[in-house]
């Protein structure tokens, strides 16, 4: 694709928000080597690069769990973190809602209490170089119902420092829905959103139910729903936001098993089916080491299916009006925004 650099610029220059992220597919090939040897082990940025490169979604899993078994302190966790939150400075994100796979800290037996207050403190001092982070407490759907409600007991005590919400991801296929209502009525109950991962390898049933059954509030990819218009009328009239993040879908062959062996690349990304359909859609990175992007080249992603600039700052703007922030603070976002859109002649 030729890159339209005024768009690129445009964009670049806008303060955004980024509600779909996994800390742990943050660490670039540079950072893996500098992890790996704080533990003794000698990787290059080649070998790391090899790990990375995979062609579907099973591949990427594996690529995941290898990644995560270098982070393995809290200060391992702290370090990655540090080193993401200096690149969202980079690309203008002024609030993130980082996700952390509790779920996982849990499964390999680590103290998720003491990783978070080391999280919490590197949090702390982005706040002062003005990147506001919230975070998720997330958990692998395959590993069943009852280590989920484990990671959902964890989450509550954090709420005081900034953990907003309880998210599931993993393999949407694997346990149905009904499973865990029990588990996202106890967050709720306990005054944490609802997030889920669904509709991203399975289909549009996965986004009605959880929406319907599990009180989603945001859906992670949910890019499925674009073949049941019933569907994509529900989360229109709910105001339910899909966490769109295109290279992901392409990376996973995500957007493959949607539209079809040979259809795939960029362009076949159903963004603006979505957004033309009345749908609040964001874009975010996923796990954005993993699948070399950034939030800048998912605004270009995006505007490859066809979204003009206006367009993509609506999308901009559904990314603050999403955000687990109070009201006040949202709108003090908002209203930055829109003062950056004015002096770029782009008032709608
Ligand atoms: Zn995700």
């Amino acid at each position: 694709m030729a890159r339209n650099s005024s768009l690129a610029d445009t964009i670049q220059a806008w303060p955004k928000a980024e509600l779909h992220l996994h800390l742990e597919g943050t660490m670039q090939p540079e950072t893996v080597v500098e992890l790996a040897a704080r533990h003794g082990q000698r990787l290059t940025v080649e070998e790391v690069a090899a790990r990375y490169a995979y062609r579907d979604f099973n591949g990427f899993i594996q690529s995941y769990i290898w990644v995560t078994s270098l982070l393995r302190r809290p200060e391992d966790y702290a370090f990655i973190a540090r080193r993401h939150f200096e690149e969202l400075r980079r690309l203008n994100v002024v609030y993130a809602e980082i996700t952390l796979s509790v779920g996982v800290m849990v499964w390999r037996e680590q103290d998720p209490g003491a990783i978070f207050a080391a999280l919490h403190a590197a949090a702390e001092e982005a706040a002062q170089a003005g990147l506001r982070v919230q975070w998720v407490f997330d958990v692998v759907r395959q590993f069943g119902p009852e280590k989920a409600m484990d990671v959902a007991r964890l989450a509550v005590p954090h709420r005081e420092e900034g953990v907003v919400a309880f998210g599931m991801g993993g393999d949407e296929l694997a346990v149905p829905a009904e499973e865990f209502r029990g588990v996202y009525d106890f967050i709720r109950s306990h005054g944490l959103h609802s997030l889920v991962h669904a509709g991203e390898i399975g289909g549009p049933d996965e986004v009605r139910r959880a929406v319907e059954l599990l009180g989603a509030e945001r859906i992670g990819h949910g890019i499925a729903a674009v073949a049941d218009p019933a569907v994509m009328a529900l989360l229109a009239e709910r105001r339910i936001p899909l966490e769109i993040c295109p290279t992901s879908n392409l990376r996973t062959g995500a957007l493959e098993r949607l539209r079809g062996e040979g259809s795939a690349g960029a362009r076949a990304h159903p963004v603006a089916e979505l957004f033309r359909a009345g749908v609040p859609v964001t874009l975010a990175t996923d796990d954005p080491a993993m699948f070399q992007t950034d939030l800048d080249r998912e605004y270009e992603a995006a505007a490859a299916t066809g979204l003009d600039v206006r367009q993509l700052a609506r999308i901009n703007e559904a990314g603050f009006e999403a955000a687990f922030l109070p009201a006040t603070e949202r709108e003090i976002l908002l209203e930055r925004f829109r003062e950056f859109l004015r002096a770029q002649g782009l008032v709608y």
